[in-house]
């Protein structure tokens, strides 16, 4: 990639600069979030935010409100102001089955006279409706449907939002006022993950989607909205331009100023057409990577549109078609407490088993104590459970008039169901945990994950062998599985030669697992795989990653205190470290693997560079320190291990100088490349 090389620039060439780099970033936003056509790597598009986030620092008076980084620039807010929409969002009437959809298609035919016209079907995304005020090809401001006349002012967490353009691709700036509507919403992929975190956090979490959405909007701060991968589709204009007289046209000119639109449009002639098409989709809404309710019909023209108008609610021109809900109502006949690795106790549901959207179901998450006393559950009260995403079924409610006489209220236990130990709530979450290390579901929990695919991959070594190895007492953490015998394994309950040999052969492969799945295996509350690549760019090997510490961890880019703490807590813990030590002692990898090339001359280092060099960009030295085991920061501070000093250095020096940081000039820099 071509990059201009870093000099104190002055304004004009900086200006320049710094609105190709933006032309660049939003092109490259565009691809990503919008096309889902991504042309260059993760790295190379945090090199040109980088670069365009100095450029601006030095030239404070070129910061633009559209400029790619404006959008996590946002404070917290004390709450949201109010704005009045200048056209009302009106709410679509529903309808739920095909003799719903053939009266609606009568009042449209006898509203239009005899008229020909034609529906344009969309997808009904599970999100949050949104109104987008665009003011000279700016977004001025962003706001909930709220009410329909009156929504929340979210316009800084809506910008955190990369779906969403922060300036329109309309060439000229010409279009002075464009109101566009669309839905937010949570990918299903997002939602699970989101979820994990807060199982693993011991937090209460999100029933659905479309609530993990809505209540990320409401965050007031939009850093933690920005964390979450928040989607959009617009599927509306407020009041559509002179030259646009239909819906579909309407949506051919929103993508043409870079908004996503969904693709899934559907041009349907008579009402048939349409019922089939809902069919076809409401049969094919699992293979969306988002969540649907519905679809959405409405007719065409923007004249019939007119013609028909609207009752005081909805329009007249359109409605929703909602699939039925994946709801089934059965018997709970008892509860299961059940415990993670974490230690945090979950009470699950034992149903009368239920056909639910294709799958029988028996089992289904209560999250927590909160949520048992919020949905007021007894044992034998006949519930309805709903399928939210992919992930298990849950209890949305019970019928309390069918609740059998003298039912007692589910509550979560005193006592650790597995080791009996008293259980323990921070008045801060909303999760009852087990605090016994020792804890003997604990300790499965940990030895299974470790083992997971995705961590240390081993095969042959899921729920039910580790609860026969746990059992036996052959192990008792997963330090233990490198030092298990092919003898001892074959004693065991139904184990053949087979078996204890592929497990042995699983245990062996997995020592040369990657050092940051490693990491990841640990078990360390806060640390999955993308934390654990990032901890290891930053530590190359296990000793200094245990000599880190809560405020370095906390100042890579990306991770925080929550991480940098439990860490910290995880090495200061004496009992991981001796089960370390067995990890340490049968080889398993315990640093980075070298690349091939290049010479680890920067392994562990942190480098910051002030002034500009004679034979490389900014860019170039960050790839080659990084490929190099390094790494590179914008602030100099008692952590840095070098300070590369070119022509013209900033303040970054002198800071250098007084921490007593070693310096190194270009000439240097270049032997260290090298590996002299
Ligand atoms: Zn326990």
């Amino acid at each position: 990639m071509y990059l201009t090389k870093v000099n104190k620039m002055d304004r004009n060439s900086a200006q320049k600069e710094i609105h190709r780099l933006r032309r660049e970033i939003n092109r490259h936003d565009r691809l990503y979030y919008v096309l889902a056509r991504p042309e260059i790597s993760d790295r190379d598009y945090d090199a040109l935010m980088h670069r365009l986030l100095e450029l601006e620092e030095q030239h404070p008076g070129l910061v633009a409100p559209d400029s790619p980084t404006q959008r996590v620039a946002g404070e917290p807010l004390p709450g949201f102001a109010q704005i009045r929409h200048p056209v009302p969002m009106l709410s679509l009437d529903n309808t739920y089955n095909e003799k719903d959809l053939r009266e609606f298609d009568q009042r449209v035919c006898k509203g239009l006279d005899g008229q020909s016209y034609r529906y344009v079907v969309e997808l009904k995304i599970d999100g949050v409706a949104v109104s987008l005020m665009y003011r000279r090809g700016l977004l001025e401001y962003g706001a909930t449907r709220g009410d329909g006349t009156k929504g929340d002012d979210i316009t800084s967490n809506l910008k955190t939002i990369k779906a969403i353009p922060l300036s329109l691709d309309s060439g000229d700036g010409a279009i002075q006022e464009l109101e566009v509507r669309g839905e937010v919403y949570l990918p299903k992929k997002e939602f699970a993950r989101l979820n994990d975190i807060k199982q693993q956090e011991g937090q209460a979490s999100f029933a659905n989607p479309r609530n993990a959405a809505a209540g990320s909007l409401k965050q007031l701060d939009p850093r933690t909205v920005a964390q979450r991968k928040l989607s959009l589709f617009v599927y509306g204009i407020g009041r559509p331009p002179q030259n646009i007289d239909q819906h579909y046209q309407t949506m051919e000119f929103l993508k043409g100023l870079g908004f996503r639109v969904n693709p899934n449009i559907g041009l349907c002639r008579g009402i048939s057409q349409v019922i089939d098409y809902c069919n076809q989709w409401e049969q094919k809404r699992d293979t969306l990577d988002y969540e649907i309710d519905g679809m959405v019909i409405k007719v065409d023209s923007f004249a019939q549109q007119r013609q028909l108008g609207a009752t005081t609610h909805s329009p007249r021109w359109a409605i929703a078609y909602k699939f039925p809900a994946r709801q089934a109502v059965t018997v709970l006949r008892t509860v299961e407490f059940s415990l993670g690795r974490t230690g945090v106790v979950t009470p699950v549901a034992i149903l009368d088993p239920v056909l639910l959207s294709g799958s029988t179901v028996s089992r289904a998450s209560m999250h927590n104590e909160d949520e048992l006393v919020k949905k007021d559950i007894h044992y034998g009260d006949t519930v309805f459970v709903e399928k939210a995403g992919e992930i298990i079924p849950q209890i949305i409610k019970a019928v309390p008039e069918k609740r059998p006489p003298r039912a007692k209220p589910v509550k979560m236990p005193k006592e650790c169901p597995s080791c009996s130990e008293p259980l323990a709530r921070n008045p801060e979450e909303a999760a009852w945990r087990c605090l016994n290390v020792s804890c003997p579901a604990q300790v499965k929990g940990r030895i299974e994950y470790f083992a997971s695919r995705g961590a240390m991959d081993i095969d042959g070594l899921g729920t039910a062998m580790v609860e026969i190895l746990v059992n036996s007492g052959l192990i008792k953490d997963y330090g233990d599985l490198y030092s298990l015998q092919g003898e001892q394994i074959m004693k065991l309950e139904r184990m053949g030669m087979k078996s204890a040999e592929n497990l042995l052969e699983g245990i062996q492969k997995s020592k040369s697992s990657p050092f940051w799945k490693v990491v990841m295996a640990l078990g360390i509350a806060n640390v999955g795989a993308q934390v654990a690549r990032l901890l290891v760019q930053r530590y190359c090997n296990m000793e200094k990653l245990q000599n880190a510490g809560c405020e370095d961890i906390s100042q890579i880019y990306g991770l925080g205190p929550a991480v940098g703490s439990s860490v910290e807590n995880f090495f200061a813990n004496k009992k991981n470290l001796a089960v370390l030590e067995k990890l340490k002692k049968a080889k398993v990898r315990m640093e980075a693997e070298e690349t091939p090339g290049a010479p680890q001359t920067f392994a562990g280092m942190t480098v910051v560079l002030t002034g500009s060099l004679q034979n490389y960009t900014r860019e170039q030295v960050t790839e080659l320190i990084v490929s190099r085991g390094g790494q590179v920061t914008s602030s100099v501070s008692k952590k840095t291990s070098l300070v590369l000093v070119g022509s013209e250095p900033g303040s970054k020096l002198d800071k250098a100088k007084s921490l007593g940081v070693k310096l190194i000039d270009e000439r240097e820099f270049l032997r260290m490349v090298k590996g002299l």
